[in-house]
């Protein structure tokens, strides 16, 4: 069935999705070309607040970087990062010499027709494509070989790559406020870009010097760590000092000897002590002492977080376009968890009562310690949590943010326990009536605003929610 794409007059055109808050909980979608549906409209999609702090600028509570906002992510993934997936699918056929007409008959087909829906919808990634109805209705009918030949072209789509050049300065348009390492890393890339500009970061780092000279650097590394291992093993008992000697041996050999193609060595290299310290709990106390010491030391071994060779030895290897997503990953306002032993099993545990919001690196890096592992790591934990408390209350204050008045003093409790009383914070500049008083004046703005723009305005322009929220304040 056809029906005429209809034009719909509301400041709320985002993409395909058009919804009338002011005279109903209506949500129209419109698919151009094809269908019109209309489903219940979610009553936070549009309105003048903000319902998740992950959508504001605010400072990591654990390193105190300046994050990206989760959309900016988001949109800076796919629409930076990504080739519309119109030009992506000629790439492939070019780049990674793909050539569609030796494929078998199945994958032709499904590339063609991708290829007429992209031709259809030229602003739009390989991912958001495959998302649209005509193409999911499409999956529907496929068979098993067709799926596979989705994936394939899919995944080739994705690692289509723009110039280094262009990614560095996407990068740069963000003001990363990136961590040491990061910061070390995108310099580095940064360099690599200027003498290569019309490269893929994919490409230079590949190019066998640049290679070597990054590996160099990481085995000398390695190799120093390892050699303050020794003068340890030899205050260990025997029957301790043998074991790790043979590990540290193979340990040597690893990171010297093996293949540059092997991954995963220093994790390898970690376990070939823990298994040599297995039994450890039957040793003396100094032996327990010594092998803690020494488990410190290889935790210290360079990896991609915080060591730049490590990064580009290890990104070299990965999907080109990986390189630009875990930069822009680790800089992302996460929430984390508070009470992470509870996030599989307790329900409570997945709301917001119990997020903090982390830079995707510090996230990641606490893994599921508490909060005491992460004051060690970063002694300014306190002082940038309650940074970050304090940016949110202004926020609650300022009538921006909605459904968090309670927020900073339900968090106060699971802060202090996670963090064995290092973390305790002041909320008393929380001002909750000043806060809805805020919202109604917000509110009132906003409808007056919104009823009052002229038709001429809304047209088929873009309006993102992003957008939208950035104008607010
Ligand atoms: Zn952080």
């Amino acid at each position: 069935m056809k029906i005429t794409p209809i034009r719909i007059f509301t400041p709320y055109i985002n993409q395909n999705v058009c919804n009338t808050p002011l005279t109903g909980n209506l949500l129209i979608k419109t698919y151009p070309y094809d269908t019109v549906s209309f489903k219940k409209l979610n009553k936070k999609e549009h309105t003048p607040f903000i319902y998740d702090t992950r959508e504001l600028d605010l400072h990591c509570a654990c390193c105190g970087k300046l994050m990206l906002k989760n959309n900016t992510v988001n949109e800076f993934i796919n629409k930076k990062i990504y080739f519309p997936a119109n030009i992506a699918l000629k790439k492939i056929t070019y780049e990674q010499n793909f050539q569609i007409k030796d494929q078998p008959i199945p994958l032709q087909k499904v590339y063609n027709f991708l290829k007429r829906e992209a031709a259809k919808n030229t602003d739009l990634n390989i991912e958001e494509l495959i998302n649209t109805p005509k193409v999911q209705e499409y999956i529907k009918r496929t068979n098993q070989e067709q799926l596979i030949a989705l994936e394939e072209i899919k995944n080739r789509c994705k690692r289509v790559s723009h110039s280094s050049q262009y990614i560095i300065n996407e990068i740069e348009k963000l003001n990363p406020d990136f961590q040491q390492t990061e910061n070390a890393i995108f310099q580095d890339l940064k360099l690599l870009s200027k003498n290569y500009p019309s490269e893929t970061l994919y490409n230079i780092l590949n190019k066998p010097k640049i290679k070597e000279f990054y590996l160099q650097k990481l085995q000398k590394k390695q190799n120093s760590k390892l050699k303050k291992v020794p003068p340890l093993i030899q205050q260990l008992s025997p029957e301790f000092a043998q074991k790790a000697s043979i590990a540290l041996e193979e340990s040597f050999r690893i990171f010297n000897t093996e293949s540059t193609d092997i991954i995963h060595k220093r994790t390898r290299v970690i376990e070939k002590f823990e298994e040599a310290f297995k039994d450890i709990a039957d040793g003396s106390p100094l032996d327990k002492e010594i092998t803690k010491l020494i488990m410190e030391r290889l935790e210290n071994l360079p990896d991609s977080k915080n060591d730049v060779n490590a990064f580009m030895v290890k990104y070299s290897r990965k999907n080109p376009n990986a390189i630009p997503k875990i930069l822009v990953e680790r800089i992302r306002n996460t929430n984390d968890h508070v009470k992470p032993e509870h996030r599989k099993y307790d329900e409570g545990a997945n709301n917001k009562k119990n997020y903090l919001n982390l830079c995707g690196k510090c996230n990641h890096n606490r893994k599921t310690e508490s909060y005491l592992y992460s004051v060690k790591k970063n002694p300014d934990m306190p002082k940038n949590t309650q940074r970050q408390i304090d940016e949110i209350i202004d926020f609650i204050n300022r009538g921006i943010l909605a459904e968090y008045d309670s927020w900073p003093n339900d968090i106060k409790e699971p802060l202090g326990l996670e963090s064995e009383g290092k973390i305790v914070i002041d909320t008393s500049k929380l001002d909750v009536q000043k806060a809805k008083k805020e919202r109604t004046k917000r509110l009132q703005e906003y409808l007056e605003s919104e009823s009052h723009r002229p038709q001429s305005e809304l047209t088929d322009k873009i309006y993102r929610p992003y957008e939208k929220k950035n104008r607010m304040y």
